[in-house]
């Protein structure tokens, strides 16, 4: 058997091992072509296929609607900070962003360089331990969009259900908790989210856009950086990623074969929850960062209760096998990234060593 580390990083993350065991297989010789993914054309029958296999299994698994398309496009999520006011905040409208982390501060910044961009909530003053209540919400009637980050990588916190915008377009960044639950797709304009948390390596990013929304985008935008490029041409304007979006299609399969995102979504919040009681039932000497109804299932952020015996659990962690339990560098702490892919056993592997830990000191 191989040996695979307890892998909690924060993104790239973990990938299925039988996803990995395949793509090993199929290197040198991608079904009799002679060669791998990597090195046929993106023009290529073979490589088709495996496109449009991804973008039709993406649709089907994650409920889609008939009236959405969805893109595969590069620059990270970081480039659809750009690109979605590029794209949607015209002259004389203002578009209202949620701050709930560092992560939508960053979409928000990139949003006044390119026009009228306000804060329609923010809980920052609450060191970003909460998601807000949908009536703190401020947006106008005629605003080109709403953006939220419904998970926040850093922070730990999830927006457990999402506002109902009426007419005005709801944007998402779900960078690390796509396709970890069920979502009511019908609610957002435009969904997006970079591969390597939950979908796949890096180098992938998926738009999620519906037709309407996108009908409306500005026409004055450089060819590559508009979504009708990329809609027309089927993600194929230029050359893709392809390797990435291969793999991509190959963990959408393992989600299937996991029984879906509803089976998927119940071993998420058991997996969590293996990590959240440790914390609850520690006595304060573990405490969580945010308040519960906002805690993530996918990045679980705590505390130890001395900053020695902090840093002595990340490296004893570090001993045992755990990799990437560190906290994000601009806030310390500890971390545990629980994506799809990563297994229940490693859940229990650090829940174990956290009550070991904890009952040695
Ligand atoms: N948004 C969120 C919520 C993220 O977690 C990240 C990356 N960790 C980003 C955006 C930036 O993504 P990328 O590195 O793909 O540009």
């Amino acid at each position: 058997t191989v040996k695979r580390a307890y892998n909690l990083n924060a993104g790239p993350s973990a990938l299925p091992l039988e996803v990995l065991q395949k793509a090993q297989e199929e290197l040198v010789d991608f079904k009799g072509a002679g060669m791998s993914v990597m090195e046929m054309s993106h023009r290529s029958k073979e490589y088709d296929e495996v496109h449009t296999e991804a973008i039709a299994r993406l649709k089907k698994l994650y409920n889609i609607p008939e009236n959405y398309e969805v893109l595969f496009l590069q620059g990270g999520a970081s480039l659809q900070f750009t690109m979605l006011p590029m794209n949607f905040l015209k002259e004389g409208q203002t578009a209202s962003y949620v701050q709930t982390g560092s992560w939508s501060e960053k979409a928000f910044k990139e949003a006044k360089v390119l026009g009228n961009a306000v804060i329609a909530a923010s809980t920052k003053e609450n060191n970003y331990k909460n998601i807000p209540a949908f009536d703190e919400l401020n947006y106008n009637a005629d605003d080109a969009y709403v953006h939220i980050t419904s998970n926040n990588t850093i922070f730990g916190t999830e927006w457990a259900e999402f506002p109902d915008t009426g007419d005005v377009p709801l944007v998402a960044d779900m960078s690390s908790d796509i396709l970890s639950k069920p979502v009511d797709i019908s609610k957002f304009a435009m969904i997006y989210a970079g591969a390597q948390k939950n979908l796949g390596p890096s180098g992938v990013t998926v738009v999620i856009i519906r037709k309407e929304f996108l009908e409306t985008a500005s026409e004055n935008v450089p060819t590559i950086l508009s979504y009708k490029t990329h809609a027309d041409k089927n993600s194929l304007y230029n050359t893709p990623p392809t390797f990435g979006i291969y793999m991509l299609g190959e963990v959408l399969k393992w989600v299937e074969a996991q029984g879906g995102v509803e089976a998927v979504a119940k071993r998420n919040e058991e997996k969590a929850a293996l990590i959240y009681d440790v914390i609850d039932a520690s006595n304060g000497f573990y405490t969580g960062h945010a308040v519960e109804g906002s805690r993530s299932l996918m990045n679980i952020t705590f505390r130890v209760a001395d900053e020695e015996l902090e840093k002595q659990f990340l490296a004893e962690a570090k001993e045992a096998g755990f990799v990437g339990l560190n906290g994000h560098r601009s806030v310390g702490g500890c971390r545990a990234s629980t994506y799809n892919a990563v297994p229940y056993e490693t859940c229990q592997a650090l829940a174990n060593f956290m009550k070991d830990f904890q009952a040695k000191h």
